[in-house]
Order: structure tokens, then C-alpha cells, then sequence
């Protein structure tokens, strides 16, 4: 059993994933904008490093040292390039990559303490295949992607494995919202039947290939990006 910390744990993936890694015995707590179901439920903004170190020594001196980290957290956003501001291209990167930056760093030294550590980074299928008027976001994730492979060469010595999981399209608020603002290019049902296994991710689907990446068995696997998105980026 270990100590997780789930970033975006109050919603959709983030929330699917702290269920199941409680359902397999660790203890695991949350950090988002809003409260979780969890009993460990720390409220911090990812962009902003104060609230992010203080969250995370809540959670050490709660829970012990903390071995699994799952940055989930993000936002979305749908702009032409051309129409992006400056200031939108940062909050969307500042989220998505800054945020992955400040809860790592802020935990990595938990695990560096125990010689162990499993980190996972939900990027998104959208950096294997580009998104038109997803740049910024597109860009942030792709980052992410790079991210890891970085620290999984850095920290491997140290028993840290990094691994990111890109989703394909999840049935969460985030796609919906999507989807009701038109800006998926078709419904969900069409995405459905333009995906090889003909039906729309769930957040547990994301929950178990997490499950399996901070695991024991998982121990020689790092460094990798492992799509899960009912076969539509191969
Ligand atoms: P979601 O339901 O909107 O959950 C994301 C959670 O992150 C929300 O609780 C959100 O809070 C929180 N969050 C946003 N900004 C934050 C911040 N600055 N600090 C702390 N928490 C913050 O979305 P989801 O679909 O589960 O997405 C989870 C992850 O998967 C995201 O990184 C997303 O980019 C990625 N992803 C999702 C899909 C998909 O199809 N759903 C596909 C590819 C990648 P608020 O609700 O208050 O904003």
C-alpha cells in the first residue's frame, strides 16, 4: 500500500483514477479547484506553487510519504491560431505543463526519500495526432510527453518510474462540454463510430491502465506513453 496524490481528482478521469487506486488499497488523496468524494480531499490551485507545496505537506503529514503521483488536472481550449492571445496560449500552458512542473517537483522528493515512485502524466491523444485550434493545448500536452521521458531517465536510477497515458475521447464534463459547444467536429455517437472498437472511452478505462503503470509489476516500464483510445491513434 502507498501514499497517491491525484491531481483533478474531483472530475471524470481524475476521479475515476483515485477511486480505483483506493479500490487497490492505497491511500490516496486528491488535489483540485473543487472537493472530492475522497476523504482526502486537498483544494490547490496547479499553477500556483504555494498552494501546491502546502497541499502536498498536508498530505505528508496526513498520510506518510507520498510513492504515486497522477497528474490529471487540465483544461481545454478551442481557439484558431491566429485568433489566440498571449495571455490564453499561457493559461492554457500554464495548467496543463506548469501545473505537471509544480506537483512534480513538489513530490518528487518523497519518492527520491524512499527510493520509490511511480508518476503518471494523462497527456492526450491529441498530441499524437495534432488538433486544429487545439494549439496551445496540443502544444502543452505534447510537452508533457516530453516531459516524461526526460524524468524517467533522470529518476529511473532513483526507483522512480514516468510514464504518461494519452486518452483518446473519455465520457467525461471536459468531452461533454465539448461537445455541446459543437467543437468536436460531430457528436460523440460519430466519434463512436469512427473508433476501431466502436464505443467512447470511459474514465475507468484511463483508471486501469493508471492502475497497472503505479503497480509492482510495472517496475521495468518507464519512459513510455501508452495510448489508451479504443484504437483510433496506433
Ligand atoms: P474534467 O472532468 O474537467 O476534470 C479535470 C479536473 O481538473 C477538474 O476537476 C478541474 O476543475 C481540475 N482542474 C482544472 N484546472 C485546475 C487547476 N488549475 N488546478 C487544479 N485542478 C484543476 O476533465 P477530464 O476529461 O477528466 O480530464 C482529465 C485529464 O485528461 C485532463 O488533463 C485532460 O486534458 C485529459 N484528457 C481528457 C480527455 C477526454 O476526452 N476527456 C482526452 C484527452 C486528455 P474544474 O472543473 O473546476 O476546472
Amino acid at each position: 500500500m502507498r501514499t497517491a496524490l491525484v491531481t483533478g481528482g474531483a472530475s471524470g478521469i481524475g476521479a475515476a483514477i483515485a477511486l480505483r487506486l483506493a479500490s487497490d488499497g492505497h491511500q490516496v488523496a486528491t488535489l483540485d479547484l473543487a472537493h472530492s468524494a475522497m476523504p482526502h480531499s486537498y483544494l490547490a490551485d496547479v499553477t500556483d506553487r504555494e498552494q501546491i507545496d502546502a497541499a502536498v505537506g498536508a498530505v505528508h503529514d496526513a498520510l506518510g510519504p507520498i510513492g504515486i503521483l497522477v497528474n490529471a488536472a487540465g483544461v481545454d481550449g478551442f481557439k484558431r491560431f491566429m485568433d489566440l492571445t498571449f495571455q490564453r496560449w499561457n493559461d492554457i500552458i500554464n495548467v496543463n505543463l506548469h501545473g505537471v512542473f509544480h506537483c512534480t517537483q513538489a513530490v518528487l522528493p518523497d519518492m527520491i526519500g524512499q527510493k520509490w515512485g511511480r508518476i503518471v502524466n494523462i497527456s492526450s491523444s491529441s498530441a499524437q495526432s495534432g488538433q486544429p485550434f487545439m494549439s496551445h493545448y496540443v502544444a502543452a500536452k505534447s510537452a508533457v510527453n516530453g516531459l516524461t521521458k526526460s524524468l524517467a531517465l533522470e529518476y529511473g536510477p532513483d526507483g522512480i518510474t514516468v510514464n504518461a497515458v494519452p486518452p483518446g475521447f473519455i465520457d467525461t464534463p471536459m468531452l461533454r462540454k465539448s461537445e455541446e459547444r459543437h467543437r468536436l467536429g460531430g457528436t460523440v455517437e460519430d466519434i463512436i463510430a469512427r473508433t476501431p472498437v466502436r464505443r467512447v472511452g470511459r474514465p475507468e478505462d484511463i483508471a486501469a491502465a493508471c492502475a497497472f503503470l503505479v503497480s509492482e509489476d510495472a517496475g521495468y516500464i518507464t519512459g513510455q506513453i501508452l495510448g489508451v483510445n479504443g484504437g483510433r491513434n496506433t
